[in-house]
């Protein structure tokens, strides 16, 4: 007799296998998925984007602060530019040197636009780069194996009593002697050994030659759970 089941969706035998639970189990994931991510993705973008975006102006910032020391420095170094600005534009000057100091005024604030709309450039282009960088920061943290939420999930609120994932070991482990297990087992595999014999024995009872099946209780059947 074969004991697999028999696929949950449409019935079939189990082989050849159909596709119907592998297809459902990629809907269910995805819908578990978006259930428990999407909120902590928007949280950790928001974080992303805004540590970012200070980090990029900041760094602007320097930049065009550096620039218009070096332009303010420049304009002053302009001969007659103090007395130009001590009368506000007009001074009493030659026109010629007027003109020649206005035109020269006039190309070093041209010079600073182009050199800020540069600095602003060379700062945007960055954010790939920056953007990877704080994602970087950000901790996405799996529990061991052997933490309680993981090995004892607390599934018996769900009309079942869950013992874990731990009874799927197989039969042949538990029949090694105590002596066996305490001489040769890693640490781990003998603690855990030694919590499911506290346990209720789900394996195979072996009455006189015949092998009965325990009483597992049946999951209670969600339908349209897998649906939605
Ligand atoms: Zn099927």
């Amino acid at each position: 007799m074969d004991a697999a089941p028999n696929c949950a969706i449409c019935n079939a035998p189990a082989y050849p296998e159909c596709p119907c639970e592998s297809e459902r189990l990629q809907i269910a994931v995805r819908q578990a998925e978006t259930r428990a991510m999407d909120s902590r993705l928007a949280e950790i973008r928001d974080w992303v984007i805004s540590h970012a975006r200070k980090h990029i102006l900041n760094a602007f910032e320097r930049l065009t602060s550096t620039r218009k020391q070096a332009h303010a420095a420049y304009l002053a170094s302009l001969p007659n530019y103090s007395i130009y600005m001590q009368y506000s534009g007009h001074p009493p000057l030659h026109p010629f040197l007027l003109g020649q100091l206005q035109a020269q005024i006039s190309e070093a604030h041209a010079e600073l636009k182009r050199g800020i709309d540069a600095d602003w450039r060379a700062s945007v282009v960055r954010y790939p780069e920056v953007l990877d960088y704080f994602y970087s920061l950000v901790e996405v943290r799996l529990p061991s194996d052997r933490a309680q939420g993981v090995s004892q999930p607390p599934f018996a609120v769900s009309g079942y009593v869950d013992k874990g994932y731990e009874l799927s070991t197989t039969t042949k482990e538990k029949k090694k002697s105590r002596r066996d297990r305490d001489a040769s087992s890693p640490p781990e595999r003998d603690r855990r050994s030694r919590r499911e014999s506290t346990k209720e024995d789900h394996s195979y009872t072996v009455v006189g030659r015949t092998r009965i099946p325990p009483m597992v209780p049946t999951p209670p059947i969600q339908p349209g759970n897998m649906r939605r």
